[in-house]
C-alpha cells in the first residue's frame, strides 16, 4: 500500500472548499491550516495561464521532519503516511524548519501539526475530507500500489508534476497539469 493524492491543476477553481472541510474535519484551531490554495501566474500578455492548487504536506517518502525529529513523535505509518504523535512531540520545531513545503505549523497547545491524509476516515474506508468535498472533483486519492486504482492510471496517462522535487523529498501529493 502506497497512499498518494493525485490533484488535478486544470480543474481547481480555489474555492477553499478543502480548506473549510479540513479544518472542520480535524479541529484546526482557527488562524490555522492543514491546506491552502495558491495561485501562479505564468507567462506574458496576453498569454497568461493562471494555476490554482490545494496545498498540503506531501507525505514524503524521504522525509527530512522525520529524519530530523529528536523523540520519534514524527514518523511514519503503514501506506507511506507522515504523522505525528502530539504527546510526543516536545515542540523544538525542527520539524518545522526542515520541511521545503511549510507544511507544518505550531499548534497553540505546543505540539506541531499538519495534514494527516486524513488516517482516521482511513481507516474506516472514507476519503480524505478534503477529497471528499471537492465541487470540481479535481482530487483523487488512493493507492499507486495498486496499478488498477484511479490515481496510477491517472498518473499514467496524464502529465503531472510534484513541487520541489529538487528537495528529494520524494513527494507523494501529485498535481496533473
Ligand atoms: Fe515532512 Fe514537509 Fe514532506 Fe510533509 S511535506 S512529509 S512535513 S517534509
Ligand atoms: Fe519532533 Fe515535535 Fe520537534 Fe517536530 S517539534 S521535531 S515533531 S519533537
Ligand atoms: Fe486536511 Fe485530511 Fe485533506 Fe490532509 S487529507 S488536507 S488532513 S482534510
Amino acid at each position: 500500500m502506497r497512499y498518494a493524492m493525485v490533484i488535478d491543476t486544470l480543474k481547481c477553481v480555489g474555492c477553499s472548499d478543502c480548506v473549510v472541510a479540513c479544518q472542520t474535519e480535524n479541529d484546526v484551531p482557527i488562524g490555522y491550516c492543514r491546506d491552502w490554495i495558491t495561485e501562479t501566474v505564468d507567462g506574458t500578455y496576453p498569454n497568461i495561464v493562471l494555476e490554482l492548487k490545494s496545498e498540503r504536506c506531501n507525505h514524503c517518502d524521504n522525509a527530512p521532519c522525520v529524519r530530523c525529529c529528536p523523540t520519534g513523535a514524527s514518523h511514519i505509518v503503514d501506506g507511506g503516511i507522515v504523522l505525528v504523535t502530539p504527546n510526543e512531540c516536545i515542540g523544538c520545531g525542527a520539524c518545522i524548519q526542515s520541511c521545503p513545503y511549510d507544511a507544518r505549523y505550531q499548534h497553540p497547545e505546543g505540539y506541531v501539526d499538519k495534514c494527516t491524509f486524513c488516517h482516521h476516515r482511513l481507516e474506516k474506508g472514507q476519503l480524505p475530507a478534503c477529497v471528499s468535498v471537492c465541487p470540481t472533483k479535481c482530487m483523487y486519492f488512493g493507492d499507486l500500489d495498486n496499478p488498477n486504482s484511479e490515481v496510477s492510471k491517472l498518473l499514467k496517462n496524464r502529465k503531472w508534476k510534484t513541487l520541489a522535487p529538487e528537495a528529494g523529498t520524494k513527494p507523494n501529493v501529485y498535481y496533473l497539469i
